[in-house]
């Protein structure tokens, strides 16, 4: 039985083969006569198209020096080190200045293309790479005239979402480094916070903060970073939260989420990432005469030579050198405040009494001058004649904003929280504001 149904298989395979043999047949004339009718029409495609494109298949690409320009290099000197005459170069700079509104070059970062379209012709076309948002282009028309153009390079602002923990033992900067935010960015947040901030006293172990920011993109490479959009830090003290928004008058501001202006008319702590060695105190021993005595404002730690920024806009009222304080700058901010930077290596060039200052310019540097221990920087906040500690001290906002205003800022601040939550759980996708 077995035997049987065998047979019976063997003879249907085959059957089976030999019906496969004669439609495999079938198949390949077929086909032979479809390659066959596809060249066919290819030939006579190519005859009756087919021009001979000699100009592609012969003309050589561009040649293309770059330069890149170093410390004493003008444009007169690289010019003529690629063979311009000095007519040549006066007519391209008078163009570059007129048309591009170009006159210095920046070492170090500037970049020149002198473009020939083949080895023995002339230079017909230079490009002037100077900044990642813009280039000039200087070309010869055919009457052999220079045209300067400048090209503004478009750029497209995503933005990023990035968040951090204050792990045990950690800086800000270093969780900050840590969950991936950019150098620049994190100074810049650094900056924000410290108006409301104390970083020696409000940071703490498990404590979480983010920051959303522009990303700015050409042909979807991205070329640097833009603006800090929105930022958040869990103080001790209470949540930090700071977020950016164009007022209707075109001004900028980082307001907080009620709408209140976030940026103060003074700095608790004008230098960033500075540890705090000595608080505010009514009572305290000195260190260096060793009795009891007030201590007027707090010490900065930070090394010899690191730029004091005023901690904010005003008039330098003193700039002198005492046995306490050493070298020290006074500014009056207002009717109300005035604040004090002592132990100075040196004061900035510039910086004299009378002198107008905004807020983060650079007064003079950190030193040991007067009776200090070594280099700090001792931060005095005076308001209305009294010293108050700056680290607490309710300071104002520089600006506040309008009803109409705070109207499309609260609905701003939506658009931007809901942004946040979305990039929280899908940090991949692409958000534009
Ligand atoms: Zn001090």
């Amino acid at each position: 039985m077995k035997k049987a149904k065998y047979i019976i298989r063997k003879i249907n395979v085959g059957l089976a083969e030999s019906c496969k043999k004669a439609r495999d047949i079938n198949v390949l004339s077929r086909i032979v006569l479809w390659v066959a009718a596809i060249m066919l029409v290819v030939a006579l495609g190519v005859l009756f198209f087919y021009k001979p494109a000699r100009d592609a298949v012969f003309a050589p690409s561009e040649i293309k020096t770059v330069i890149e320009v170093k410390s004493g290099d003008t444009l007169s000197k690289i010019f003529s080190g690629q063979g311009f005459s000095v007519r040549d170069i006066d007519t391209i700079a008078k163009s570059l200045k007129k048309d591009a509104d170009f006159t210095t070059l920046h070492a170090g970062s500037d970049k020149i293309e002198f473009i020939k379209p083949a080895e023995d012709k002339p230079i017909s076309k230079i490009v002037i790479l100077n900044g990642p948002w813009q280039r000039v282009e200087i070309s010869c028309d055919e009457a052999g005239d220079w045209q300067c153009q400048k090209v503004v390079i478009e750029r497209d602002t995503r933005i990023a979402y990035k968040e951090g923990e204050i792990l045990d033992g950690d800086s800000f900067y270093l969780a900050g480094m840590r969950g991936g935010i950019p150098a620049g960015i994190l100074a810049d947040v650094y900056d924000l916070l410290a108006f409301e901030m104390d970083f020696e006293r409000d940071v703490r172990a498990g404590q979480h903060f983010f920051v959303l920011y522009e990303e700015n993109y050409a042909s979807d490479k991205k070329v640097d970073n833009g603006r800090v959009i929105a930022v958040a830090f869990e103080a001790l003290r209470g949540n930090v939260q700071m977020y950016r928004f164009v007022r209707s008058d075109g001004g900028v501001g980082y307001y907080d989420e009620n709408g209140n202006g976030a940026i103060k008319s003074l700095k608790r702590t004008p230098i960033n990432n500075a540890k705090v060695t000595s608080s505010f105190s009514t009572r305290r021993k000195h260190p260096v005469l060793g009795f009891t005595r007030a201590h007027k404002g707090v010490d900065f730690r930070a090394p010899t030579g690191t730029p004091i920024p005023a901690a904010g806009a005003g008039r330098v009222v003193a700039r002198s050198f005492n046995r306490g304080h050493g070298n020290f700058v006074k500014i009056r901010h207002n009717g109300t405040y005035e604040t004090l930077y002592a132990h100075m290596s040196r004061f900035a060039k510039g910086v004299n009494v009378g002198t107008v200052v905004r807020q983060g310019q650079t007064i003079g540097y950190v030193g040991s001058t007067g009776l200090s221990t070594g280099p700090h920087l001792h931060y005095e906040i005076i308001k209305n004649g009294q010293h108050v500690n700056p680290l607490t001290v309710k300071l104002p906002a520089i600006n506040n904003l309008d009803a109409a205003n705070k109207k499309v800022f609260l609905e701003h601040k939506d658009k931007l929280n809901g942004i946040i939550e979305s990039l929280k759980t899908n940090p991949e996708q692409i958000v534009r504001l």
